[in-house]
């Protein structure tokens, strides 16, 4: 059976690794189709390519986009797109735009808070300075001891409600869905389990996701815990979405699985790759 990896990141977004180096760990971790998706962002894809074919892997094309849907960000997957599709690199540019001037007002609020040059500190840990994230910061005050992990960071700051929390208003569900088709590419909502939606929210997102030709979601993610996988198995079937798979690697030891330990996808469901090879 191939394994099949649809989600991760390299430091074109915020992974740490380059997207040749992404490419030969999941080569590493077993896996036979490959995508690179990083978050908002295409400029990674030509050297993952490049390195899925030295690596023997079968590539697809990917991106992870930023959306605020009923006052969350959620994230959107497009798979299989044309990274150099007009309608596509504009929206995309434009949702990039605002992030430097919300990580200079995390600095601030971190500052305000005790922790002094975090924009500074962040900033080393980019590798694309059009796409500072949170997870940099995270990464610096893990450095300087602030907290002992990246998740203590996030619950401690970064996320709503705590110092270094900025809220940010990406682009909506519609127009994303509409740049990832425009692209020829499917759409999928990753890590559904995530969000912190009732169930009846999460039910609207998944219709109104369905009414504008989204296509999957993802069952087996890092960004899920194993318990969920079935959960979101029966939810595919039941809304009719195809099924998606993939680590959601960012960095070796920073997440809870890596892409030699992902199971595979539950057998009831259909792949969201059952015809593209
Ligand atoms: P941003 O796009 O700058 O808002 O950063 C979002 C990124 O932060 C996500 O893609 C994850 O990589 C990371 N992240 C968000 N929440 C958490 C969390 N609770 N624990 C670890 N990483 C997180
Ligand atoms: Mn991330
Ligand atoms: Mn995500
Ligand atoms: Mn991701």
């Amino acid at each position: 059976m191939l394994k099949v990896d649809l989600h991760c990141h390299s430091n074109v977004s915020d992974g740490v690794m380059t997207p040749q180096a992404v490419a030969a760990h999941a080569r590493q971790g077993g896996v036979d189709v490959w995508a690179l998706t990083d978050h908002d962002e295409v400029g990674g894809i030509a050297d993952a390519r490049a390195a899925a074919a030295e690596q023997g892997m079968r590539f697809v094309t990917g991106v992870e986009i930023s959306i605020t849907w009923a006052s969350e960000t959620v994230h959107i997957v497009g798979l299989q797109i044309d990274e150099q599709h007009p309608v596509l690199t504009a929206g995309l540019a434009r949702i990039r735009s605002g992030r430097d001037h919300r990580a200079r007002e995390i600095a601030c609020q971190l500052a305000a808070a005790g922790i002094d040059g975090a924009y500074e500190g962040a900033l080393k840990y980019v590798g694309n300075p059009d796409l500072m994230s949170r997870t940099h910061f995270a990464r610096y005050l893990v450095e300087i001891g602030a907290c002992a992990n990246i998740a203590e960071v996030f619950r401690k700051y970064l996320s709503e409600g705590r110092p270094g929390y900025v809220p940010h208003a990406w682009g909506t569900l519609a127009e994303t869905v509409g740049w990832i088709r425009a692209a020829g590419g499917v759409a999928v909502i990753a890590h559904p389990g995530r969000y912190r939606f009732s169930q009846l929210a999460q039910g609207q997102l998944f219709d109104e996701f369905r009414q504008l030709g989204g296509a999957a979601i993802e069952v087996v993610t890092g960004s899920h815990t194993p318990d969920q996988y079935p959960e979101y198995a029966q939810l595919a079937n039941y809304y009719g979405f195809l099924a998606s798979r993939g680590s959601d690697f960012h960095a070796p030891g920073e997440s809870r699985v890596d892409f030699a330990a992902l199971p595979p996808l539950p057998a009831n469901v259909t792949p969201v790759w059952h015809d593209w090879f």
